[in-house]
């Protein structure tokens, strides 16, 4: 077996590729336009500097390869409100050609990161693999894309819709990084947690290794097909994951309310019984998850 992550030295390629390498050589095809080659160190992999919609470098990161991880993409919900054309070059067209250079060359399967984005705003919860989709940004239409684009290939492709992942290595800078690396950052540097709105929004946080798992899971397990969510099954307001964060560090930041973000979505909540049902369960809660984070410094 040999394995293909693209997007591999990103956040949660990254950790990926430490779980994968331990069951066959692992090469990671990265442009290196958000992840690090730093995020790499000390992992045993091959790392192709070059970007999934390039034929060269895509079909070198092919040859011989037996299942494929297609995580690169372009991440950011207002990039690809400002770059849509962009957003759907990486993330569409860029799918499509990791599908057909992993066919081209043999690939057993193909195991696409899929996002919770593709339900939208819709109120009904928590979201089932059956709830309607309503994309409401470029990126989450070209996750929806995406996930047809598996569902028509000939090569066995699953996608799952990742709900908020985090964990160690997760970039805390920018101003729409993730809830949980900005806390911890705040909370640690004694200034205070910036919540956008009062923070009755509510979100499923999911541990990165609760997700590299379930991408294991969807690679070796069983035979999955179709969408598939990834979450933990709790979603917490974020003024509770504010509010743990300061108990489990200890530390006395105050807690600050900015103005509520336009486009946020209010609620999610994710129903886990899917993929629950073909042996995949989370094993973190959310303090679980945050104290490996403090531990890992
Ligand atoms: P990340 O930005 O850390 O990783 C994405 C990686 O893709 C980066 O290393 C980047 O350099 C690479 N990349 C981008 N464009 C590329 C291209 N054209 N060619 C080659 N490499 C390219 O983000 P992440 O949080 O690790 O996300 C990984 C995947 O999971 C993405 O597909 C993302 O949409 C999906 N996802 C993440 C979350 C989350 O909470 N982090 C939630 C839902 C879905």
């Amino acid at each position: 077996m040999k394995f293909l992550v693209t997007g591999g030295a990103g956040f949660i390629g990254s950790h990926l590729v430490r779980r994968l390498s331990s069951r066959g050589p692992v090469t990671v095809l990265d442009d290196l336009s958000s992840g690090k080659r730093e995020n790499l160190d000390g992992l045993a992999c091959t790392l192709l500097q070059g970007s999934i919609l390039d034929s060269a470098p895509l079909a070198e990161a092919c040859s011989g390869i037996t299942h494929v991880f297609h995580l690169a993409a372009l991440v950011s919900v207002p990039e690809s409100v400002a770059s849509p054309a962009r957003c759907h070059e990486i993330n569409v067209e860029g799918t499509r050609r990791v599908l057909a250079a992993a066919t081209q060359a043999g690939a057993q399967r193909l195991v696409l990161a899929s996002s919770c984005a593709v339900y939208g705003d819709e109120p009904a919860m928590p979201k089932t693999e059956t709830s309607p989709t309503a994309p409401a940004s470029p990126y989450a239409e070209s996750k929806l894309a995406g996930e047809k684009l598996c569902a028509q290939s000939p090569l066995p492709a699953v996608a799952l819709r990742f709900f908020n992942v985090y964990g160690p290595g997760q970039d805390p800078r920018g101003p729409y990084a993730a809830a949980v690396p900005r806390f911890l950052e705040a909370a640690r540097a004694g200034t205070p947690l910036t919540i956008f709105g009062k923070g009755h929004q509510t979100r499923d946080f999911v541990y990165v290794d609760d997700v590299t798992a379930a991408l294991e899971h969807a690679a070796f397990g069983p035979s999955l097909s179709g969408v598939y969510n990834v979450a933990s099954g709790r979603s917490v307001s974020v003024l509770r994951l504010a509010e743990i964060v300061l108990t489990l560090t200890g530390l006395r930041s105050e807690i600050r309310h900015a103005p509520a973000r336009a486009g946020d979505i209010l609620h999610s909540s994710a129903s886990i019984e899917k993929i629950r049902a073909t042996g995949w369960n989370p094993s973190f809660d959310l303090a679980t998850g945050l104290q490996k984070i403090l531990a890992a410094g």
